[in-house]
């Protein structure tokens, strides 16, 4: 009995914890983590208040301890949904939780049946839960994202299968008053499951929370902003291991924006980072989809195409080329379009790093920029890559 006390005192208080670290953290990691926090601070609350309102009448104990549930399982359903940004089908959602609820206030005012009161009201809660869980299976993406959904799964289970365990085990009427269920094995073994899969799930949900707030300043560091391409510090984290065994095969490309200058100082700074808007899009749609692609700064791009041979990094390198210089920046206000050039070269036998492919491509690069710009240039040992290329070395 002394166990069974103490342990309602300190599931609620674990759950009260995990609730106030949710709505805390939620300053970071987005709204999700504020409905989980409700949701915990919901079910610790449910499970105290047969606790604390002993005194009172115990269907008055029973009924809100109930609306508790269900508001937490909704507020569980809702937080799971936000996170996967999926609609939040507050309707009938709603719809499921007045309707149990419905049947549960019957059950206890009208049949003072515990016995299904308890069917009804974990049926529902498992029914609320597994909506969203059913919504959300398909968009999961990341490790985080798998267990977090496979745990929520598992706490549908726990629940339908503690539901269906007693509607075989016991007969109606089994427990003659809600003192005598409180004291019974059952209610505590309904602890027991319920609060370690809680607990899991709290522990999950912890763990994705922080992942989502990892995540998001990860982005933020490597990522520029303007381009949502990998800045410099999020390419150099991309790019192969050289250090290990052989130099891994693969070109650099690299673009620069001619007299970038010029287009900022004629039709201004924010028609300026149109274009550079512009040619990363162009980047994007002429470079190899393996390709590793950055904004180096300003107006410079440098992107590592792993397994793709020098002349197959000048051919997409030259149709990105034509593709920027015959583009229309009209509706930017712009009249005479800008071109760009770009250095072009492969990684050998001998380099360290990366970078030592992409001076390599930097100096290619300035060749094609001294002899005139708005062409590609490769590097001068792999000439000629393409005969139709304007190959400048
Ligand atoms: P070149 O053909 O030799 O490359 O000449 P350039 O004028 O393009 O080269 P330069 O490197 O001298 O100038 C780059 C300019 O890009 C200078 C800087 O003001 C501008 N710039 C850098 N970052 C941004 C940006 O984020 N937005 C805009 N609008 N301009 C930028
Ligand atoms: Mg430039
Ligand atoms: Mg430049």
């Amino acid at each position: 009995m002394e166990t069974q006390d103490n342990f309602a005192y300190l599931l609620p208080f674990i759950m009260v914890t995990f609730g106030c670290i949710f709505l805390i953290a939620s300053r970071w990691s987005g709204a999700s983590g504020r409905y989980w926090g409700m949701g915990y601070i919901c079910a610790a609350l449910g499970f105290t208040a047969p606790v604390i309102l002993q005194g009172a009448p115990p269907e008055m104990g029973a009924l809100i301890a109930n609306l508790l549930f269900f508001a937490a399982f909704f507020l569980y359903g809702h937080a799971l949904l936000m996170r996967f940004r999926r609609p939040l089908l507050v309707v009938p959602r709603l719809l499921v939780s007045f309707i149990g609820f419905a049947a549960v206030t019957y059950l206890i005012l009208v049949e003072h049946d515990l016995r299904g009161q308890l069917i009804a009201g974990d049926t529902s809660i498992a029914v609320l839960l597994a909506l969203a869980v059913f919504m959300v299976r398909r968009h999961v993406r990341t490790f985080a994202d798998k267990f977090l959904v496979g745990m929520a799964g598992l706490v549908v289970i726990e629940t339908a299968a503690r539901t269906l365990l007693m509607m075989l085990l016991t007969s109606t009427d089994a427990y003659g008053s809600f003192d005598t269920f409180l004291a019974s094995d059952y209610a505590f073994f309904m602890q027991v499951g319920a609060s370690i899969v809680g607990f899991l799930l709290a522990l999950t949900v912890l763990g994705t929370v922080m992942w989502d707030i990892v995540a998001e300043h990860r982005h933020a560091a490597e990522r520029d902003p303007l381009t949502n391409l990998l800045n410099r510090r999020g390419f150099e984290v991309m790019l192969p291991d050289f250090q290990r065994g052989a130099v891994p095969a693969g070109s650099v490309v690299v673009g620069d924006i001619d007299h970038f200058k010029q287009v900022n100082d004629r039709f201004g700074h924010a028609a300026g980072d149109q274009v550079i808007i512009g040619f990363a899009d162009v980047l994007r749609r002429h470079l190899p989809p393996s390709a590793i692609i950055s904004r180096f700064g300003g107006e410079e791009f440098v992107a590592f195409l792993p397994g793709v041979t020098a002349a197959e990094a000048a051919r997409s390198a030259e149709t990105a080329r034509l593709a920027f210089a015959t583009a229309d920046w009209g509706a930017n206000g712009i009249s005479s379009g800008p071109t760009a050039s770009f250095g072009v070269s492969a990684t050998a036998p001998g380099d360290h790093s990366a970078h030592d492919a992409i001076g390599r491509a930097d100096a290619s690069l300035y060749l094609a920029k001294s002899s005139g710009r708005n062409r590609v240039g490769v590097e001068k040992q792999l000439a000629p890559v393409a005969p139709s290329l304007r190959i400048v070395s």
